[in-house]
């Protein structure tokens, strides 16, 4: 391992190969800066890999105020990140890469072949051109006593003096591909403000399905419907029937005010419905046609094209009697209730919500107890559904804290 001293080009550590940490990497190569990255992992960009397995779906070709919404709470401050390096400049950047982008029908934005191995691949040799040195089965472990990083490898720990450090963590969730949150002590003892990580862009959890729906439909997917929380925009989707509730793409796109009821009220009430693009006079008028000797399920199927997973859910969350009234009926179908009352744990979620807040850090993301040291990516304090918002949110955040650790080596005359 390099000292920073053997050198003139100050020394950065930037610690975590996910997507903020190699940004963070790439601007400080760029800027000049000696770059040493550290994972913990065989290989870096483990989480940014599965994240493409389904579809790299990598940033949300929306119009800048409803994309800014998505960051809610944090609307403001994610705003400043993406300030210079919003979504369009980051398609611009993976063109860079030589990676197409295109824009699917729900305006998400994925690169063409659909994967982030090629994207990660090349980016990966590009920035081993630039000089970065990637060091991966190496651990931190925080600082000695004079401030050195602690770097466990499997050699044994070694200390670094670097001349400014990007700490890019990730959060919590899926530890066995890195991010393990193991670092929240090691800041917390150390005075920063950390706000507990939790699941973000999880699953539900309901009392109970019953066997028949757990057996059955677990795993199932239902398609086109709408669902609703009081207080929060109705989204249209789809979601999947877990053994233990709900989740999917629907649900995260309301799952941050799902588990901010739930921790509030003990539960969470959302409302689905399945036939949104009919209103509730035609549902009822639909189902109130003669049904001869066919069996409900039948008419359900033929009047409303409900069956499956949908009419299985329909059938558990109402009575034999909302049966017989089609009034009724038609409501549960527009209004159909579902009792939410945990969130499934951090490990499984897609993400965290909670991290190094906003108020430890000054604008550049430098950790205000520990100057010259920077935080960027999931592991600060903000959270966003599915869509792209995650990983544009990741990238602009390494930038800043790159370009930051730059600024702050030039004021000290280290560059
Ligand atoms: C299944 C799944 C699908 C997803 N799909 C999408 C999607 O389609 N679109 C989207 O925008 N987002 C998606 N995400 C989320 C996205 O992948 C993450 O938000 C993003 O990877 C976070 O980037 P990061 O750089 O902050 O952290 P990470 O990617 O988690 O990287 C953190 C790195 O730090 C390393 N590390 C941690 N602790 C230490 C330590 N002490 N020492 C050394 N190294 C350490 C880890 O090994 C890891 O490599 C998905 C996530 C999952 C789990």
């Amino acid at each position: 391992m390099t000292d920073s001293t053997s050198r003139s080009a100050p020394c950065v550590a930037v610690i975590g190969g996910g997507p903020a940490g190699l940004m963070a990497a790439e601007v400080l190569a760029a800027g000049g800066a000696h770059v040493e990255l550290f994972d913990a992992m065989p290989s870096v960009g483990r989480k940014f890999l599965l994240a493409g397995v389904g579809g790299m779906n990598i940033t949300h070709s929306e119009a800048k105020a409803p994309f800014l919404a998505r960051y809610r709470e944090r609307e403001q401050e994610i705003a400043a990140l993406l300030a210079d390096f919003d979504a369009e400049a980051l398609r611009a950047w993976i063109h860079g890469l030589g990676i197409d982008t295109f824009v699917g029908t729900s305006g998400r934005v994925f690169p063409t072949d659909m994967k982030a191995a090629p994207l990660l691949r090349a980016w990966l040799k590009r920035l081993r051109e630039t000089g970065v040195a990637i060091h991966t089965r190496s651990r931190w472990m925080g600082w000695d006593a004079s401030g050195a990083l602690r770097i466990a490898g499997a050699d044994g720990e070694r200390l670094l003096q670097a001349d400014a450090c990007v700490l890019a963590l990730g959060g919590g969730s899926w530890a066995r591909l890195g991010s393990d949150g193991a670092w929240v002590p090691l800041l917390e003892q150390r005075g920063v403000e950390v706000s507990t990580l939790r699941p973000a862009n999880s699953g539900f959890e309901v009392a109970g399905w019953s066997e028949h729906l757990r057996g059955k439909f677990a795993g199932a997917p239902l398609k086109n419907v709408t669902l609703a929380l009081d207080g929060e925009p109705s989204r249209r989707g789809e979601f999947v029937l877990t053994e233990h509730g709900i989740e999917g793409s629907l649900v995260y796109a309301l799952s941050a005010a799902i588990r901010q009821r739930i921790e509030q009220d003990g539960s969470a009430l959302v409302r689905l419905d399945l036939q949104p693009d009919r209103s509730i006079d035609k549902v009822e008028a639909l189902l109130s046609k003669p049904r001869g000797s066919a069996s409900m399920a039948k008419h359900l199927h033929r009047q409303l094209g409900l069956d499956g997973a949908k009419a299985a859910l329909l059938r558990e969350l109402t009575s034999a009697e909302d049966f017989t009234d089609m009034p009724r009926l038609a409501r549960a179908i527009k209004a159909l209730p579902i009792e939410l009352l945990y969130t499934r744990p951090l490990d499984e979620a897609i993400s965290s919500a909670g991290g190094v807040t906003f108020a430890a850090l000054d604008q550049n993301l430098m950790l205000r107890q520990l100057p010259g040291t920077f935080c960027a990516g999931e592991m600060l304090d903000w959270e966003a559904p599915t869509g792209g918002y995650l990983l544009t949110a990741c990238f602009a955040s390494g930038r800043v804290a790159g370009l930051g650790a730059l600024q702050w080596l030039r004021q000290r005359g280290a560059l």
